[in-house]
């Protein structure tokens, strides 16, 4: 959509609108929203609403709490799950500024703006296409989540194994009525788990997608009895839940990543891009997988990948080709998990691939056997290296890493890195069950 002041307030009346979210982002990903009332639409499409952002997670330094929210016409839509008799309830995602007039840095999606703005100067336009998955799981009597997954359902089953297909095909109507483009969903692999992928759009869209998908799920999904979550690794020993990002970068209104006389039909483009992917690939860890529990899910056996390498042919590389080729040519990208926020998520990995474009980055050979079954000798042959394996050691490459941390901006990498590392610090210090089920009586 493409809308003006006039139809955004248009819209409104014609919906019988009495309540209007603004929402925004926090740099940890979390959705966060002031409301007003259709009278004051007006004064917030002129940029006149101010808010308090002081307890905003990453958000202020004390001088600057007060922050202005500007609307992005474009994102305005009703919520199709609350009531429409006496008044419906709306949304529009807005850009943070400061009282000076000026974008904040601290605000996610202005850094994914910046880096798109790089792009354009190369001439690019990146789409992205995610594939976020999450679990269903029952709800007990007083209402809180168990991990007791909603149905014993396997990949790609159908009901009645699949008692979450009624949840997720709310879910799935809630989204077009939205304005999504759902273009599958399905059960995914493990007991209660489920996927719903939906068009790929230019990358600020899907960032904004992704950030409303996750709510409108657990809010639909809680209308049912149900708990959804995007935590990566809620059961040990099942598979995991990923975000796979599609991604591609068109020029003159061309896929720049085809090229038809290249033996895999891939231009020069999507090999420095690739090589740029590769090359950071640990330092964008800490952003697309920011969680405690993402490195639960990065193990060995579970479809999620381990080693940094890229694949035409097999899944278990970090980046995988998939087969169409012409204007769908692009790239997945395998490690990003649900928790990342897109707005960032989304920065670093482009910033990435433009970094290997801009200095020619070749990456190494493609891998064509399963890393898995490789022997660590055939790894260290290959120079087959490893994602990080906890969030300290991600945090620790993303500081040596300059190109990534100039796309993240002092402020959110600040902010990011202090509250992960306070987080980590929480984490190690705790006594887990695991350890009283091995140590309590053995010493
Ligand atoms: N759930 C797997 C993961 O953790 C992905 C499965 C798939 O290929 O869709 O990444
Ligand atoms: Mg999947
Ligand atoms: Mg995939």
């Amino acid at each position: 959509s493409n809308y003006s002041k006039e139809d955004v307030l248009a819209l409104a009346k014609e919906n019988d609108v009495k309540f209007i979210r603004m929402q925004f982002t926090d740099i940890l990903g979390i959705v966060k929203n002031v409301a007003i009332t259709v009278d004051q639409l007006e004064d917030a499409l002129d940029n006149k609403i101010m808010f308090d952002g002081s307890s905003i997670d990453g958000f202020t330094r004390i001088q600057e709490s007060d922050m202005y929210l500007r609307p992005d016409y474009n994102t305005f839509t009703i919520f199709p799950w609350r009531p429409k008799e006496g008044g419906s309830v709306a949304r529009l995602i807005c850009d943070v500024y400061t009282p000076e007039g000026k974008p904040f840095e601290g605000d996610p999606r202005n850094v994914l703006k910046k880096v798109l703005a790089e792009a354009e100067e190369m001439g690019f336009s990146m789409n992205v296409g995610p594939e976020p998955e999450f679990f269903l799981f029952k709800s007990d009597e007083d209402g809180s989540p168990t991990i007791i997954p909603h149905d014993e359902g396997g990949y790609f089953d159908l009901a009645p194994n699949d008692l979450g297909s009624d949840a997720r095909r709310s879910i799935v109507l809630a989204l077009e009525e939205m304005g999504f483009d759902v273009e599958a969903s399905h059960h995914e692999v493990a007991p209660g788990q489920h996927e719903i992928d939906f068009k790929y759009k230019d990358a600020l869209s899907t960032a904004d997608n992704i950030s409303t998908f996750k709510f409108v799920t657990k809010s639909i999904a809680h209308q049912h009895g149900i708990h959804a979550t995007f935590m990566p690794k809620p059961i040990f020993g099942e598979n995991g839940s990923g975000m796979h990002v599609h991604q591609s970068l068109y020029k003159d209104g061309e896929n720049a990543f085809y090229d038809e006389s290249d033996e895999l039909g891939l231009s020069k483009t999507a090999y420095y891009y690739i090589g740029g992917l590769l090359k950071h690939a640990k330092a964008i860890t800490a952003i697309t997988n920011p969680s405690i529990n993402s490195y639960k899910r990065l193990v060995p056996g579970y479809e999620a990948p381990v080693y940094i390498a890229w694949s035409s042919a097999n899944r278990s590389a970090l980046i995988r080709i998939p087969a169409a080729r012409g204007n769908g040519t692009r790239l997945e990208l395998r490690n990003p998990d649900p928790t990342a926020n897109p707005y960032l998520a989304i920065a670093v990995m482009l910033k990435a691939g433009l970094d290997g474009i801009k200095n020619n980055i070749e990456p190494p050979k493609e891998v064509l056997s399963n890393i898995y079954d490789m022997t660590l000798a055939e790894k260290d042959e290959a120079e087959i290296e490893s994602l990080p394996g906890s969030i300290n050691e991600a945090i620790e490459l993303l500081l040596d890493d300059e190109i990534i941390k100039g796309a993240l901006g002092e402020h959110v990498l600040t902010h990011f890195v202090e509250a992960k590392q306070i987080e980590w610090d929480v984490y190690r210090t705790q006594v887990h069950q695991w350890e009283l089920d091995q140590y309590l009586t053995k010493f």
